[in-house]
């Protein structure tokens, strides 16, 4: 009975050993979902960027029911514009987060940010109109998280928002911004490019280097330690 018991205490140290060393590494998760989808989490807060979209829309990424299904309640779902490779009113409407988009969203699905960086800690986001050719309205973001500056650019084809950002850590953007800026001669401050909203068979020649990273794995899972 001893023998017993003195296993099931040094079981119970062992599970919590390994759950603080658990916790010492704190991340945020960003996961691809297709396009510019993500779904990023902390673990306390769900944000899903340009997502629901249409799966397959202008021959983008199509992406499996599963990932409508797993939406986590109450999350805050962040849009650059309603394009439907981006975004997807019907797949929304069953959802009840908080959404933040560049046109009039209904008062009780709206995100107000000062609510949300008094309300949620370590996180804030700063809002940037940006142009996109055929769209109305259009907005970049910097989210602020843990210290961690991530920029999301969306559809924008005009490198000079984010060349104006000081410094981020990771900036998601689509790869005719880098090309926009090499041709205008803008630097953009960013430790880390994800390249995203690439077509689903889209070959990319030549070596990559090594700040850049291309997302054509949906699925595919980024770690952001702070
Ligand atoms: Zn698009």
């Amino acid at each position: 009975m001893k023998k017993k018991r003195l296993l099931i205490f040094l079981s119970l140290i062992l599970c919590a050993a390994s759950g603080a060393a658990f916790a010492q590494i704190n991340t945020i998760r960003i996961k691809f979902i297709g396009n510019c989808g993500l779904y990023m989490s902390d673990g306390k807060l769900d944000v899903y960027v340009d997502f629901p979209y249409q799966s397959g829309a202008f021959n983008y990424m199509k992406y499996d029911k599963a990932e409508l299904d797993s939406i986590k309640d109450k999350a805050l779902f962040i849009f650059t514009h309603r394009h439907p490779d981006h975004y997807a009113a019907r797949h929304l409407r069953k959802l009840n987060g908080k959404i933040l988009g560049p046109w009039k969203v209904a008062k009780k699905k709206r995100a107000d940010l000062q609510k949300l960086r008094d309300s949620i800690p370590d996180f804030s986001v700063q809002v940037f109109k940006t142009k996109h050719r055929f769209s109305s309205r259009h907005s970049s973001y910097l989210l602020s998280w843990h210290g961690k500056k991530i920029f999301l650019s969306g559809d924008t084809e005009m490198a000079e928002t984010i060349a104006a950002v000081p410094h981020m850590d990771l900036a998601f953007v689509p790869y005719w911004i880098l090309a926009d800026a090499k041709e205008k001669g803008l630097k953009i401050n960013a430790e880390k490019f994800i390249i995203y909203h690439l077509y689903p068979d889209q070959k990319i020649s030549g070596t990559v280097p090594e700040n850049i990273k291309l997302l054509q794995k949906q699925g595919e899972v980024l770690s952001v330690p702070y």
